[in-house]
């Protein structure tokens, strides 16, 4: 538990609670994660090589996904001697739980230790009805944003097809049975569009109806915005939400707060956002973290309001929840409202979020690698849709 956290009473930290005990880590192994079979022709042809017949691998697929087994050893109606060539030749989970933080507001959060040694947190929130899971793309981040924890330390992989779709499992085994994932935002450790290779398989499985079934309007993916990263979005998959992080008006500003923006500049940014809009018809979201004394100012509203005035998008300001080590500090809550009156005096549909989970440090710009305590993640505010 952190400092932080430690003044928090009613918050409880529970270190791999009982819906997650099952994940063994397996160290450097060489047997295949199963998490990364799961499309329909990879599953039948791992069954036939654990020498079953191919109708097999539907209710393997059923118990891992649907019935949210957490070993083979559950998986009842399979042979036994399926389940243990399933064993010898394949691990279910490559992650270990090592520790499970719960906020009063039903926020939770899970840091996981990967096969090698790497650590990433994902998240889930409560609203209502609304079950949404924030979940990460990358051991660490390499752009660099200055008031971030994830991007602290740099970047150290790519995660995996099979880590992401772990993290999904493992959150959706946090409900009760008759509770299923709604929404997922892609915005915890990592930026999701340099690993989109990875990615689209793994959100492919979140929209199947043999998968997680959540449709692609329930699902953000949240970038710090890399042109051609989102063009390849635009050619091959349009049907996602995407929620691209301003956080600064101008180049000057955005080099100093996004690093990685000296290579790129804000207008690439957004002639690649209003493509994805033309092809996907997806209102844009942006993002915008407040930092008091650095992109808080009416002039900086101003701007803001100049860039996105005749774009079709929703703007969601994220007031910066501290992070411990960090220099940054929450705008005072006059700074906020002039803020937002401005951009809303000229016309821009704004919200500014709230900070759920802001208390086990799960709120945007907040998560990172070590259980020490702080990577950047929140629910984001997207357009509601009926699928
Ligand atoms: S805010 Fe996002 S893109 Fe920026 S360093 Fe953090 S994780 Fe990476």
């Amino acid at each position: 538990m952190t400092g932080k956290l430690g003044s928090f009473a009613h918050i409880s930290e529970l270190y791999v609670s009982n819906y997650l005990k099952k994940p063994t880590i397996k160290g450097q192994s060489t047997l295949i994660h199963l998490l990364d079979h799961l499309e329909e022709d990879a599953l039948k042809t791992l069954t036939k090589n654990c020498g079953q017949p191919t109708y097999r691998a539907a209710q393997l697929r059923q118990w891992v996904v649907a019935s949210r087994a957490g070993g083979f050893d559950e998986m009842s109606n399979l042979p036994k001697k399926f389940r243990e060539e399933l064993t010898k030749q394949t691990q279910l989970w490559t992650s270990q739980v090592v520790k499970h933080t719960q906020a009063e507001d039903g926020t939770e959060k899970i840091l996981l230790q990967l096969a090698d040694g790497g650590q990433i947190e994902c998240v889930l929130l409560r609203d209502g009805h609304r079950i949404t899971i924030c979940i990460s793309t990358q051991v660490g981040c390499a752009m660099g944003c200055v008031f971030c924890a994830s991007g602290l330390d740099g970047v150290d992989r790519n995660l995996t097809t099979g880590e992401i779709i772990e993290q999904m499992l493992l959150l959706q085994r946090l409900l009760p049975e008759d509770q299923r994932l709604s929404h997922i935002v892609v915005m915890g450790m990592g930026e999701p569009l340099a690993n989109i290779d990875s990615l689209l398989p793994a959100l492919d499985f979140a929209c199947s109806p043999d998968g997680l079934g959540i449709g692609a309007r329930r699902i953000t993916i949240s970038t710090v915005g890399l042109p051609t990263a989102i063009d390849k979005l635009s050619e091959i998959n349009a049907r996602y939400n995407l929620a691209v992080s301003l956080h600064a008006p101008n180049d000057e500003l955005r080099n100093e707060i996004v690093p990685i923006n000296k290579n790129i500049g804000i207008d690439q940014i957004l002639t690649a956002s209003d493509h994805y809009f033309e092809v996907s018809g997806r209102q844009l979201t942006f993002e915008y973290v407040l930092l008091y004394k650095v992109n808080d100012r009416p002039e900086h509203a101003r701007q803001l309001a100049q860039l996105l005035k005749n774009r079709q998008a929703m703007l969601n300001v994220i007031p910066y929840n501290p992070v411990e080590g960090l220099p940054y500090k929450t705008p005072s809550n006059n700074a906020q409202h002039d803020f937002r009156r401005i951009l809303e005096d000229a016309g821009i549909t704004v919200k500014f979020r709230h900070r759920k989970g802001d208390k086990i440090n799960a709120a945007c710009g907040q998560l990172r690698r070590s259980n020490s305590g702080l990577v950047q993640l929140e629910e984001p505010e997207v357009p509601e849709s009926s699928d």
